[in-house]
């Protein structure tokens, strides 16, 4: 588990809150007894994002937790109180113990986590190592826009061993255009300046990598080039969250496909690979037969779960982007193990793999790998998520452009083997 949990964050804007209707499937219609009787065994959570402070300092267009449909963030806490941290980091000591778990993840997200400041994060992650690491290895990190990381507040997350993942999406013209303040200046320069602080010697230990969500209208390479300047751990590409009602523009042709091959032949050529991009490095893995390690590709379970600042333990928060309550598993820290959510269909829809998917993805040769995409991109009201991505025809061009250059690649490299 490595790299920036590729979840990205925002400010709040106002929208109106459409009304809320459950999706046929899967809260109808999977049969999540029926699977348990199949022999079907949940896959325990290894990572726990800690909803830590509601709000931001900036107010990106995109963001699915202010911009998109569900408006829960309006009703919760602005900043989770000790009881609820403390009362998450039992019940993931409880999980980690139940389930024998080796390690787990504990993501600070919000809303904006450094807005807590140093005294407030200060507590909540010597809470958070005091009941968690006696039990498993404990992970920490947080992710973050850059804009409040000082000396003081890196001093507080070195010495928890908190890791730091920023969001930044490309060049600092797209950052600009997407990632503004309230009264609409860019914060590329915010961003910048932190990032230069966070790869200086002393705190480059606590670099996790960069989250950029790709914005078709920056040149692919400045875009690539820019990011790589911060030459971060793992970068991760993360496509816009979109689904069949709110799709990412017109769908005549693959427009993200055709970005992030350009950008996938440019980081392939560079021998050896400058910095890990893990959506290129999974489809890779995918196609070897290998694991899938973040949501956009494969089957892999996704393991996992929310705490939202009041202390409700929610699914995975891209679904906002969805309907509202998309997320909710009616749980919450104070009154249920994190074990409770594995009846929940949502939670149950996201690790059964092959079984989550449509007739027409189980039929399309690229489904090992591909995997429908990101589950939240799947979503049709009414319907639900038994659907191909909304990014089916990016998918695909990218899928077979990889496969078709790696194999290339292993074929001239055989070949060159054979003539020495
Ligand atoms: S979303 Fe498209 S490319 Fe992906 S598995 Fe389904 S049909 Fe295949």
């Amino acid at each position: 588990m490595d790299g920036p949990i590729p979840i990205v964050i925002g400010s709040p804007v106002t929208v109106a809150t459409p009304a809320v209707r459950r999706p046929r499937w899967p809260d109808a219609e999977l049969d999540v007894a029926g699977l348990r009787a199949e022999g079907w065994r949940p896959t325990p959570f290894r990572d726990f994002v800690l909803k830590v402070h509601q709000r931001c300092n900036l107010a990106c267009d995109y963001c699915y937790v202010y911009t998109m449909a569900d408006q829960s963030w309006r009703d919760r806490p602005m900043a989770m109180a000790p009881e609820t941290w403390r009362a998450a980091a039992g019940r993931i000591a409880e999980h980690a113990r139940t389930h024998g778990l080796s390690r787990v993840r504990v993501i600070l997200h919000g809303g904006e986590p450094l807005l807590l400041g140093a005294s407030g994060l200060a507590p909540l992650l010597a809470d958070l190592t005091a009941t968690i690491a006696p039990v498993t290895t404990l992970d920490l990190q947080l992710q973050t826009n850059g804009l409040l990381l000082d000396e003081r507040v890196l001093d507080v997350l070195r010495s928890h061993g908190v890791r730091v993942g920023v969001s930044l999406d490309g060049t600092a013209e797209a950052n600009d255009r997407h990632r503004r303040f309230a009264d609409g200046r860019g914060s590329s320069a915010g961003v910048d300046r932190a990032l230069r602080l966070l790869t200086a010697p002393a705190h480059r230990a606590a670099y996790a990598g960069l989250l950029a969500t790709v914005d078709i209208t920056q040149d692919p390479v400045e875009a690539y080039r820019n990011l790589q300047r911060y030459a971060p751990p793992v970068l991760d590409f993360l496509l816009p969250h979109a689904n069949w009602d709110a799709p990412p523009g017109p769908r005549a042709d693959a427009p993200y496909g055709e970005w992030l091959i350009k950008v996938f032949d440019l980081w392939y050529s560079e021998r050896p690979q400058p910095i890990r991009i893990r959506l290129f490095e999974d489809v890779i893995r995918l196609i070897l037969g290998h694991g899938g390690r973040s949501e956009q590709a494969g089957l892999s379970p996704v393991a996992v779960a929310v705490v939202e600042s009041d202390g409700a333990i929610e699914q995975v928060d891209s679904l906002k982007s969805a309907y509202p309550g998309a997320c909710e598993t009616g749980l919450t820290v104070f009154g249920d193990p994190f074990d409770a959510a594995f009846t929940n269909p949502g939670v149950v829809a996201r690790q059964i793999g092959l079984r989550a998917l449509c007739s027409t993805c189980r039929s399309c040769p690229l489904h090992t790998v591909c995997g429908a995409g990101h589950y939240a991109h799947r979503y049709r009201a009414g319907e639900g998520f038994l659907n191909p991505t909304v990014y089916c025809a990016d998918m695909t061009l990218l899928i077979r452009h990889v496969i078709s250059v790696v194999s290339d690649d292993v074929r001239q490299r055989l070949a060159a083997s054979h003539r020495d």
